[in-house]
């Protein structure tokens, strides 16, 4: 066992953190304000090597491992969860789909753009019904000659608003089976699209839309892997990426105790700096610990990824710790914070509504426990 990150790693987190401090963290208020995402970052991120941290040089990547994938998404996320957010549904679950089973052409014209950061992908999962039961989904296809026709409706769609194509899923067969999933490709913006940009009280600068889809033509060349086959390759999509969403609740977490932490020791009252008082210096630790248990998980997560053995029941485990440690986390640097804590001026309140939305994104912990209890009946 090894518990020490390499100096690739080592140097890939360093230029990650000063390409968030020097570049990022000065956007990130009037994102949070104007409720929307600065684009011009996924240029950036794709001229550092940051989207394809993950991906093999062969495809265009930067042949770095799943590790290197969760220091960007941690270096990013302890600045901002939204953008990380936008980070996330575009440079996985947008396109980790089309690198793991799409055609030559399908790479060619949308994965290797995406990984240089010139276009934006979403990911439409969920559904105005529901987005816990996937296998419920009402978006339909229907098979018509040359391609498909499209009609439902998608709900919270991360970069939606702001995307160049979609990865969405539909129905393709009338009974609700898992082989009745299937994956599109979908350029944006389309005429049978309807986008209508939701405003949200956390993750205020990513961008979410609510998709009205009507009568949308995919041609076959949309479709990505077979009619049948995609669910598991949609679930593996998933799992993989509640291993990087968790990294990046773990940076929010760092991102608000450090704030607590230099605040409790400027901060004097009574005489004395706060950090002085027993009861905040107990929080500090709590929080300190809390964030290393979500560190050694995210990690340990991210190198069964790599090992190609990551199973839904661990990813769940990671994504739940990390993402109720990070609520817990936030929340209590707004106690030592005090009043200050609740004021715009710190970041500590933005950190806390942005990790509230990862208690209930990518899965809620309790499809989380679910995954985890099934898999308890299994042993
Ligand atoms: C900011 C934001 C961004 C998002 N981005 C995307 C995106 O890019 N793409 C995408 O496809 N989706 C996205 N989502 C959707 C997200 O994945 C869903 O919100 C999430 O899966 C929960 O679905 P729901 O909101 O419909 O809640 P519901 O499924 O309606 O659940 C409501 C409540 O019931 C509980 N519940 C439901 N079923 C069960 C069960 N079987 N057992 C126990 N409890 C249950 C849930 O835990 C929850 O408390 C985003 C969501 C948010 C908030």
């Amino acid at each position: 066992m090894d518990f020490e990150f390499s100096s690739e790693h080592k140097a890939l987190r360093d230029t990650v953190r000063r390409f968030m401090h020097e570049e990022a963290e000065p956007l990130v208020r009037e994102a949070d304000e104007t409720e929307r995402f600065p684009r011009g970052l996924f240029r950036r991120w794709g001229d550092l090597g940051l989207i394809g941290a993950r991906y093999p040089e062969a495809d265009g990547g930067s042949g770095m491992d799943k590790i290197a994938d969760c220091i960007v998404r941690e270096e990013i996320g302890r600045v901002s969860q939204a953008f990380c957010a936008a980070f996330s549904a575009h440079s996985h679950l947008g396109i980790w789909p089309i690198w793991k089973i799409g055609t030559a052409e399908q790479k060619a014209r949308f994965f290797t753009p995406a990984v240089r950061g010139e276009v934006v992908a979403c990911f439409g999962l969920s559904e105005p019904e529901g987005g816990s039961n996937i296998r419920a989904m009402r978006t339909k296809a229907r098979k018509v000659d040359g391609g498909w026709r499209i009609s439902g409706a998608k709900m919270y769609i991360t970069n939606a608003p702001c995307a160049d194509f979609m990865m969405l899923a539909a129905r393709t067969a009338p009974e609700l089976t898992a082989s009745s999933v299937s994956l599109f490709i979908v350029p944006l913006p389309d005429p049978a699209v309807r986008i209508d940009h939701l405003r949200k009280e956390g993750l205020r600068g990513s961008e979410t839309g609510l998709l009205a889809i009507e009568d949308l033509f995919v041609p076959d060349s949309g479709l990505l892997g077979g009619r049948v086959g995609t669910y598991p390759v949609i679930l593996d999509s998933l799992a993989e990426n509640r291993v990087g969403v968790a990294a990046s609740i773990l940076g929010v977490a760092r991102g608000a105790f450090d704030e607590a932490r230099r605040f409790a020791r400027q901060r004097e009252v009574g005489g004395r700096a706060i950090v002085e008082y027993q009861a905040i210096a107990h929080r500090l630790a709590d929080m300190a610990a809390a964030i290393e248990a979500a560190h050694w998980m995210v990690y340990y997560g991210a190198w069964r990824v790599d090992r190609g053995d990551l199973d839904m029941s661990t990813a769940s485990k990671v994504k739940l710790v990390a993402s109720e440690n990070a609520l817990k986390v936030t929340e209590d640097a707004i106690r030592i914070l005090g009043g200050a804590g609740i004021m715009r001026d710190h970041r500590v309140g933005m950190h806390h509504r942005d990790a509230l939305v990862y208690v209930i994104g990518e899965g809620t912990s309790d499809i989380q426990r679910n995954i985890i209890a099934r898999a308890l009946g299994e042993d």
